[in-house]
């Protein structure tokens, strides 16, 4: 089973990618993380997608596709399935999937969007909080970890992610709006679309997604 997982930023995307994966042994395969892991590693690559990651701005589109190419050749488990979770976040990128998965004689099965309205996207992020390590995201008020500022499963400190300040959230959100979103539309003609109210409980979001997945 092969899943793309659309939604803004702090719509629960990776989280819900996380367990979703985890549920049903597949691959979980965020482009953002693997672009922050190659910034934390200081490699050529890290060094130059870093000022764009804290702008809030996208990287280019070949460069992403030769990530998850990469990524795709050096875990061959996915193969049994993926979750895409930041991939494609516009109209050429799923095109260039699209061909991809042509090569690759697969195909995506489900396109699960999560709607949060802005208003609340802006307030998670602002009090998200973040590990390093496991990569595990907190929200200081709704879900805090056990102990302040340090991860509860790698007991690691938790940051604020760079481009989870106010004005990278702004621009992070236009670049939604006007670069992602049209990939609702695309889907939807194609029959794949999913969507489900990501303003609830998380348990209920993932019960939710789980059960379209039967
Ligand atoms: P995310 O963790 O999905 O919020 O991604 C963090 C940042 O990584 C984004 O704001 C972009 O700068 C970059 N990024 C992640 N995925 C992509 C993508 N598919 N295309 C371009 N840039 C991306």
């Amino acid at each position: 089973m092969n899943i793309i997982f659309l939604g803004a930023p702090g719509s629960g995307k990776g989280t819900q990618a996380q367990k979703v994966a985890l549920e049903n042994s597949i691959c979980h395969i965020s482009t953002g993380e693997v672009l922050r892991k190659e910034i934390a590693c200081g490699s050529d690559l890290g060094k130059t997608v870093q000022e764009i990651l804290k702008k809030g701005e996208l990287v280019s589109n070949e460069l992403v596709l030769d990530l998850l190419r990469n990524f795709l050749d050096t875990h061959k488990e996915c193969k049994k399935g993926f979750i895409l979770d930041g991939f494609p976040r516009n109209i050429e990128q799923a095109e260039q999937l699209d061909n991809f998965l042509l090569e690759n004689k697969t195909k995506i099965d489900y396109v699960i969007l999560l709607k949060v309205e802005d208003n609340i996207i802006i307030d998670r992020l602002s009090n998200r909080l973040y590990c390093t390590t496991c990569s595990l995201t907190y929200n200081k008020y709704t879900n805090p970890p056990q102990s302040s500022g340090i991860c509860d499963k790698c007991g690691n400190e938790l940051i604020i992610r760079n481009d989870d300040r106010p004005e990278t959230v702004k621009t992070r959100l236009n670049i939604y709006h006007s670069q992602t979103e049209p990939l609702i539309e695309y889907y939807k003609k194609k029959g794949l679309l999913v969507g489900i109210n990501g303003n609830q409980e998380p348990e209920n979001i993932l019960s939710e997604i789980l059960g379209v997945l039967q």
